[in-house]
């Protein structure tokens, strides 16, 4: 199984967009990738915009060699409706858009799939979903929280499973920090585990106490599975301290002798935190304000 993450945080742009090979078939999951509208109260700066078209680029390549292509919920970091072309002759996977979905979500779900109309070969729900093709099994999770709470909506993980190996995605549950996430991901018994990890640069809406919990699930997951390679991104590394906030779980790591990393070390590319540095790149270090939302802004021309 090759599992390449074509965009990431650790890239330099939000994004958990991850292509998934096995003899059988080719997943890509997530395509999409997205700036922050307002970080330290700064707009995206342009070395930002150049790397999120670079790496877009890398996932409409991607698709070209995709089967599958699967939406773990409607926010623009996991999907694209700009390029619904990307969909064509694919069997794509989406998201529930009317249970288990918060408004906004509904709206845009809706909006997706008008967007979409013929170009895929076969749309599905994603929600519990499972399907084999050859020696490759596919499983869809259940609806879970985006985050601590269903305020944010749902997302949708999902897990690939060929000979030995079982990779699994978790989207944004951000941490995992509750007990519907993690038995999903300890019932899986991944050995290559993707969690986008919680979101610490934002205290004021992800308490400490979500923080400390979703390092505890991830300690668990490295204790008691068989995982080998553990990739955390995309909310983490949103921090610039991550590694200090992660610092039981790269220790857990250790001990339990499972690779830790970024997706960006996991392809071998050195870690690029472009949103958790916007401050430097407008030479601005020392700003404190962070904000999320803002005027939206289609990074898309
Ligand atoms: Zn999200
Ligand atoms: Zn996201």
């Amino acid at each position: 199984m090759k599992i390449t993450p074509l965009a990431a945080d650790s890239l330099g742009a939000r994004s958990m967009a991850t292509l998934v090979e096995t003899p059988d078939v080719t997943v890509l999951i997530d395509p999409s990738v997205r700036l922050a509208p307002y970080r330290y109260d700064l707009p995206p700066h342009e070395i930002e915009e150049d790397r999120m078209r670079s790496l877009w680029r890398g996932i409409r390549d991607a698709a070209k060699k995709a089967d599958i292509l699967s939406v773990s919920h409607y926010h623009f970091d996991h999907h694209n409706p700009d390029a619904p072309s990307l969909y064509k002759g694919k069997r794509a996977f989406l998201k529930d858009g009317k249970f288990h979905i918060n408004r906004s979500q509904r709206e845009r779900a809706s909006a997706f799939v008008r967007a979409l109309k013929k170009y895929p070969k076969e749309v599905q729900v994603s929600d519990g979903n499972a399907l084999d093709i050859g020696g490759t099994e596919i499983v869809f999770s259940p609806a879970v929280p985006h985050g601590y709470s269903d305020e944010l909506g749902y997302v949708v993980m999902v897990r690939v499973s060929q000979g030995d190996e079982t990779f699994v995605h978790t989207s944004d549950v951000q941490g995992p920090p509750l007990k519907e996430q993690l038995s999903f991901i300890l019932d899986s018994d991944p050995t290559v585990l993707y969690a986008d990890g919680p979101m610490t640069h934002m205290p004021e809406h992800y308490p400490e106490e979500m923080t400390k919990r979703s390092i505890a699930n991830l300690t668990r997951i490295l204790r008691s599975t068989g995982i080998r390679t553990l990739i955390i991104d995309h909310h983490a590394l949103r921090d610039r301290e991550w590694r200090t906030r992660m610092a039981p779980v790269l220790a857990a790591g250790e001990a339990h002798d499972v690779r830790v990393m970024t997706a960006a070390e996991f392809i071998g590319k050195a870690v690029d935190q472009l949103e958790a540095n916007r401050d430097r790149l407008y030479g601005l270090e020392g700003r404190k304000p962070d904000r999320e939302g803002g005027p939206a802004k289609s990074p898309f021309p």
